[in-house]
């Protein structure tokens, strides 16, 4: 299998997802900073965006690239690949997911409304969409892709990670957070 997004090999991302996470090059921080500006920039596609990427990003995406092939011990070239699909293709999917998500809730529930939660709140609770009933915040969305519903080690793992930050947000908030399942454009509650 490859990205329908750079054609990266599946495979090659598998075997060094592991030292993609721990080197921190892709953190939750900047990611979450990149789907802000996908949001402002309106981006025509994936290739826009790195086109924005490697004008206005201090760390270009071949300085990136030169750590992670350093650290994972593998050829440049890969690492190119590897380092655009995790901050190009992953950044521009989710953005992509959530828009795609908005717009189907608009459209099946159109008495509440919708909006993306700020980059804070994600990080602290695992959310992406505010639901409202005219001035009251009345819960949470998260949209995951299909593959969220398997159970690979590293699955398990984000799934219990995202279970502690819900507890934390219905303690702050009172509210829940349930997540929509994007099974190819068909959004469905699990
Ligand atoms: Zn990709």
């Amino acid at each position: 299998m490859t990205c329908n997004c750079c054609g990266v090999d599946y495979n090659k991302l598998r075997e060094t997802n592991k030292i993609w996470n721990q080197s921190k090059l892709g953190s939750p921080k900047s990611v979450g900073y990149l789907i802000e500006i996908c949001e402002r920039e309106h981006f025509y596609d994936s290739s826009d965006f790195k086109l924005w990427f490697n004008i206005n990003r201090p760390n270009k995406l071949t300085d990136i690239a030169e750590a992670f092939s350093v650290i994972a011990n593998i050829a440049l070239d890969d690492a190119q690949m590897i380092t655009e699909h995790h901050i190009i293709c992953e950044v521009w999917i989710g953005w992509d997911r959530e828009s795609r998500a908005l717009q189907s809730l608009q459209t099946r529930y159109p008495k509440y409304i919708y909006s993306p939660v700020t980059k804070e709140e994600d990080y602290k609770y695992a959310v992406d969409i505010k639901v409202s009933l005219a001035d009251t915040v009345v819960g949470y969305i998260q949209v995951k892709p299909k593959s969220w519903q398997g159970n690979a080690d590293y699955l398990i793992t984000a799934k219990q990670a995202m279970k502690v930050k819900h507890n934390i947000l219905f303690q702050d908030t009172g509210l829940k957070c349930i997540i929509l399942i994007d099974n190819n454009n068909n959004f469905e509650f699990i």
